[in-house]
Formats: C-alpha cells, sequence, structure tokens
C-alpha cells in the first residue's frame, strides 16, 4: 500500500504456521496515534482468508487435543520465557500502534505473563471429580474436554493482554485458536504467533486472522467455530453475543464500562487523589479499568478536588516512546474529539469544567489531548451516561455511602467499582452491596491477579463468565461418566475384597 508516496509494509495474516498475504485484498492504514501518520497496512480478510484460517486450526485441533496436557503446557512455558525475553520488544510494539507509555506497555506485557503461568498449570485446572461405588460396583467420575475451534476478538486497548489472557488458557485446554486482532494494532498478534511457533507450538494450532465487522461475521457463523470470545465495547459485544447465540455457539463477550470510585470522607484523601489522577489520566483514560467517575461523599469535595487537580496539572502527556511522557496520545482523531465533544456538552448540562485538557497545546501532530476534571457532574448528563474512554475525571458530589451505592448500582455498566476509606465496615458493606465484578477497597483499579477470574456484571458482560482462572470452563465441556465394574468372583462386593485384600 503507498500513502502520500510512501510505500507501507503490510502485516501479514498468520495462517498454518507461516504469514499469509494477498496482493488483491483490502487493506487499512495503521496509524502511529504520537504523530498522526501511517506507518504500517494492514489486511483486510474476506470470507476467503477466514475459511483458510478455520480450515487451519480445524485440522489441527485433533493432534493438539489430544496432546498430552502436561506437554501442553511445556510448549506455554517456553512461550513465557519467550515472553520475558522479548518483553522490551513486544513493550515497543504496543506503544508504536496503540501509542501508551513503555512503562503502561511493559506492564501490560507483564500481566500477560501472568496469564500465560496460570494456563501452564492446566492439569490441575482440568482435573475431574471422582465419586466411588455411588452404586454397587458402580463409579462416576467427570473430565473437561476441549471445544474444538475457537476464536478470539479483540480491542485495541490491550493488543497483547486480552489476546493472550484468551488463547493461553485455550490452548492449554487443548483447543486451537483464530484469533481476530483490533485491526489498529494488528502487529502484535503476529509477533506473539511467531513467538508461539518458536516455542514449539505446532502450525494450524494459532493463527491470526485481520479484518473488521465481515471477517468477524463469517468467523461467528462459520460451522466449524465452536466458541467466540470477544473484547470490546457494549454494542458490538451484545451484537456478537446475540449473533453467537442465534447460530448455537459458546459465546462470552466483555464489553464497555463506566466505573465509578467512591471517596468516603474518613479516607486519606492524598491516597485517594493519587489513585484517581493513575486511574483516570493513565493510558488517557483507554482501559476497561479505567476511573472515569469519582463520586464523593460529604464535605471533602473541594479538597479532594483541589488535590486531584493539582496533581494532574503536573500530567506530561507526549509520545509512549518518550520517558518523559506521562500519558501518551489517545487511538484517533475522532476518539479526541469524542473528548471534545463531551467537555463541550458537560458545561451545558450544569457541571463545571475544572481542569480543561483542551487547552493543551503542547504537541503539534498526534491524537493529544491533555486530563480534565469536571466537577458537579449530573448523572443524566451525557458526560456521565457515556463511555468517553479518554482522559476525563467527572466528579459527583453525594451525601453519604448510601446515596454512592445508588449511583455506583444504577450505573448499567458493572465492570469495576472502588471505595477509599479508612472503615472496615464502610469497605465491607460496599464490597457486599455494589454491582460490579471486580470491586477495589483503597485500590483504584481492581484487576484481579489471573488466579481469578475477570469479568463484569450488567452491560459490561454477555454470555458466559470470562477469562484467565474462569475460561478453563469456558474452553472445554464437561463429560460425566458413569461406569460398573462387576465383580467376578460370585457374591463378593469389590468394596469388601478391597478392604480385606
Ligand atoms: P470495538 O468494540 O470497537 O472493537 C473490538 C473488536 O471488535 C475489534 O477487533 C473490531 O475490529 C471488532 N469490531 C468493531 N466493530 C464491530 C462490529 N460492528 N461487528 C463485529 N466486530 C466489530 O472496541 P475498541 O474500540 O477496539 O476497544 C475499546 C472498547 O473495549 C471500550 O469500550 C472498552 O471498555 C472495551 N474493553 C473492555 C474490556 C473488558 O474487559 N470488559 C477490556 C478492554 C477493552
Amino acid at each position: 500500500m503507498t500513502t502520500n508516496g510512501v510505500h507501507l509494509e503490510t502485516v501479514p495474516h498468520w495462517i498454518a504456521g507461516a504469514p499469509v498475504s494477498s496482493t488483491s485484498a483490502t487493506k487499512s492504514e495503521i496509524v502511529d496515534p504520537a504523530t498522526g501518520h501511517p506507518i504500517r497496512a494492514v489486511e483486510l480478510g474476506g470470507a476467503d482468508v477466514v475459511d483458510k484460517a478455520v480450515a487451519s486450526a480445524r485440522s489441527a485441533a485433533e493432534a493438539w487435543a489430544s496432546t498430552p496436557t502436561p506437554a501442553r503446557a511445556t510448549i506455554l512455558l517456553a512461550f513465557r520465557t519467550l515472553l520475558l525475553e522479548h518483553g522490551e520488544e513486544l513493550a515497543s510494539i504496543i506503544t508504536a500502534e496503540q501509542g501508551k507509555t513503555l512503562a503502561d506497555a511493559r506492564g501490560e506485557v507483564a500481566r500477560s505473563v501472568e496469564a500465560v503461568e496460570v494456563a501452564t498449570s492446566a492439569v490441575q485446572q482440568l482435573k475431574g471429580e471422582f465419586a466411588e461405588q455411588v452404586s454397587r460396583g458402580v463409579d462416576t467420575y467427570s473430565f473437561r474436554q476441549p471445544l474444538g475451534v475457537c476464536v478470539g476478538i479483540t480491542p485495541f486497548n490491550f493488543p497483547i493482554m486480552v489476546p493472550v489472557s484468551m488463547f493461553a488458557a485455550a490452548l492449554a485446554c487443548g483447543n486451537s485458536f483464530v484469533l481476530k486482532p483490533s485491526e489498529k494494532v494488528p502487529s502484535a498478534s503476529v509477533r506473539l504467533a511467531q513467538l508461539l511457533a518458536e516455542a514449539g507450538l505446532p502450525s494450524g494450532v494459532f493463527n491470526v486472522l485481520h479484518g473488521g465487522v465481515d471477517a468477524v461475521n463469517a468467523l461467528i457463523d462459520h460451522p466449524d467455530v465452536a466458541a467466540i470470545s470477544f473484547v470490546g465495547s457494549t454494542p458490538v459485544a451484545r451484537e456478537i453475543y446475540r449473533r453467537s447465540a442465534d447460530v448455537g455457539k459458546k459465546v462470552q463477550a466483555l464489553g464497555g464500562a463506566n466505573n465509578h470510585l467512591v471517596v468516603m470522607p474518613d479516607a486519606d484523601l492524598d491516597a485517594a487523589a493519587d489513585a484517581l489522577v493513575s486511574a483516570a489520566y493513565g493510558a488517557a483514560g483507554q482501559r476497561c479499568m479505567a476511573v472515569p467517575v469519582a463520586v464523593v461523599v460529604g464535605d471533602i469535595a473541594d479538597r479532594l478536588v483541589a488535590k486531584t487537580v493539582q496533581r494532574a496539572e503536573a500530567f506530561r502527556t507526549g509520545p509512549g516512546d518518550a520517558a518523559s511522557s506521562d500519558m501518551g496520545p489517545l487511538i484517533s482523531e475522532s476518539a479526541v474529539d469524542r473528548v471534545r465533544s463531551a467537555l463541550d456538552t458537560a458545561t451545558g448540562q450544569g457541571a463545571t469544567v475544572v481542569l480543561d485538557g483542551r487547552k493543551d497545546d503542547t504537541h503539534d501532530a498526534g491524537y493529544f489531548i491533555g486530563p480534565s476534571l469536571v466537577d458537579h457532574v449530573q448523572t443524566d448528563s451525557d458526560l456521565y451516561k457515556d463511555e468517553i474512554f479518554g482522559p476525563i475525571l467527572s466528579v459527583v458530589r453525594v451525601d453519604d455511602l448510601d446515596e454512592a451505592l445508588r449511583v455506583v448500582n444504577a450505573s448499567p455498566y458493572g465492570n469495576g467499582a472502588s471505595i477509599f476509606t479508612t472503615s472496615g465496615v464502610a469497605g465491607r458493606r460496599f464490597a457486599h452491596t455494589v454491582r460490579a465484578g471486580s470491586v477495589g477497597i483503597n485500590v483504584p483499579i481492581p484487576v484481579p491477579i489471573s488466579w481469578f477470574g475477570f469479568g463484569g456484571w450488567g452491560d459490561s458482560r454477555f454470555g458466559d463468565d470470562g477469562l484467565n482462572y474462569d475460561a478453563y470452563r469456558f474452553y472445554t465441556k464437561a463429560k460425566v461418566i458413569t461406569q460398573r465394574w462387576t465383580e467376578t468372583r460370585q457374591g463378593v462386593a469389590p468394596h469388601f475384597v478391597a478392604a480385606g485384600s
């Protein structure tokens, strides 16, 4: 592909253990969000490439499923080592296409390593149950078997962590996999495919297919695909869930979020302000577990807002690969426009823009906008209701914990929610009552370690349970066997023989 006279290298698909390209395919530009310039192109696969990718996964599925579970884990262990060895390179790939700071990208790689570590214990996760002598000479036992070809469709904001948290578990369980990464950040997936091959994964077990809506629909409808994992925005998650269910596929579809952090009057306000700044503006607010809403209880609001603004003003926007940057660019020009228009509308709907990121004029190019803080936000305003997915912190003021819980629990989303307090009673009540899948107490972004499951409530998740630890159930189906082996020596019950011998 050539843009403005510049030839752009094309990111290929990865099918049957090798890069695959076609000269006639439709392509899309990959833009460096820190400059706004195209840096590569990516193929947008149609039904023909979908067929190839699924056929590759299908032909590898049986041999992989019958590979002993510890042998599969050994390959994943080698992949883990490669992730660690190539950590800096992978972080650079993330930053170049997604824009986040290198420190953040390194954190993403570290969380991916953790997801692989969980997957290497597949023998433990897949162990079944055994009930001896449920009737005379009869035992019942269970085990779990892989589904076959599984598909992952992933968002732009975690080019490595979200795909790895899907496919590490799926592969460990004995499935083959077709990954359809975000077309905005496709390079990391192909590099992961190369590292899996280097780790010893047989050809065809893991495939990468680039594309947009057409590729996704063709994957869901494909008769040889058994299960769909999706992570992305709520409207698309809902549609993926509906379409997958229509064709009888097992589906988990994780959607968007609008996470709240409640600050109680007894909280350590400096710790709360630090937490708000990192959770609202880190990764430019483009995390599904970012905190775009602070619910401030009682008369601490003025002091907390002042402390938060003071810290946010010191936040430096800049390219993700510059050591001085605290926050990189947004993913696209339209994402910047969305943030600008949310701020434009907020004032007309009764809120006060205390810190205005539109005034950040330190960049001539790229999709930058500074941190914003909007106070006195009403819960019926557009700023509050929409997922902005950018660096805006909305402050909602309430009188007590009851009112705070009512606000949080009225949100249609339920990805994460946190409370900052020095009261164990308030913290426990919050954890017990709040409607969210991941809850933090004095922790702003409560993403659990991968040894727990991850997934939201409400409009943040449709279909089956989520990722990481929960993925073992999603990526397998259970089989329960009831067996009778009758004793050949007449009149002697098997348990009696065992006890006496
Ligand atoms: P997106 O929904 O636009 O895209 C996600 C994936 O779906 C991409 O691969 C894209 O190509 C594909 N897609 C887009 N539109 C589609 C359509 N109409 N039909 C079929 N496929 C389609 O999301 P995004 O902008 O890439 O990512 C940001 C969103 O993801 C945010 O809403 C964020 O909250 C959410 N997210 C959620 C979690 C979670 O764990 N719940 C984690 C990360 C991101």
